[in-house]
């Protein structure tokens, strides 16, 4: 199935990216200790590079939605796996994206962790694809800003298949 896929962002590109976003993250925050909440599946992948490239007090977390069906949002987030209020509750918050698409599960997601009062909260996406936003929504750190194609790879699934890819593609027709 790898012989479909034509490369869009390759490994070491994507790795020396996460190593500058990591970078641009310590420099915000300083000596103050910050939860990565990674969004599960799809940022798993790079949410565990961006924590080894953090060279600073940090712990994760993990939250769970669902709000895509094949190639086509249905536009309905279900929260799977919520956040505990006390992990949440005056601390730092990342919430680390693999991708925002039409912005609408970040936008839930910033909305959901704000009503458990952290100290502060940050969204952090490895790629975003502006030109399908469908609500108003900016990340705060960005990896790369790609046109309109559905990636998989680094964590992006087709039905599951190509998380495991260490570098982003899309597949060819
Ligand atoms: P949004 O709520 O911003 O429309 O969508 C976010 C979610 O849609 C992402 O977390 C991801 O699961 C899925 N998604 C959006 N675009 C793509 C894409 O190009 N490839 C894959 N594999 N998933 C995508």
């Amino acid at each position: 199935m790898r012989d479909k896929i034509e490369v869009l962002i390759d490994e070491e590109k994507l790795q020396s990216r996460i190593k500058e976003l990591a970078k641009e993250i310590k420099n915000d925050y300083g000596d103050e200790e910050v939860v990565f909440v990674s969004v599960l599946k799809g940022a798993i992948f790079f949410t565990v590079d961006l924590m080894k490239d953090y060279d600073g007090d940090a712990i994760i977390d993990v939250v769970r939605v669902s709000s895509y069906v094949g190639e086509n949002s249905t536009g309905i987030i279900e929260l799977k796996v919520p956040l505990k209020e006390e992990n949440v509750k005056d601390k730092n918050i990342i919430l680390v994206e693999d991708i925002v698409d039409t912005g609408r599960t970040f936008n839930y997601l910033v909305d959901y962790v704000k009503q458990m009062n952290p100290k502060s909260i940050k969204t952090c996406v490895m790629l975003d694809k502006p030109s399908r936003r469908v609500v108003d929504f900016k990340a705060d750190y960005v990896g790369f800003s790609i046109e309109d194609l559905f990636v998989v790879g680094y964590g992006l699934d087709y039905d599951e298949n190509y998380r495991n890819l260490p570098y982003i593609g899309y597949i060819k027709n």
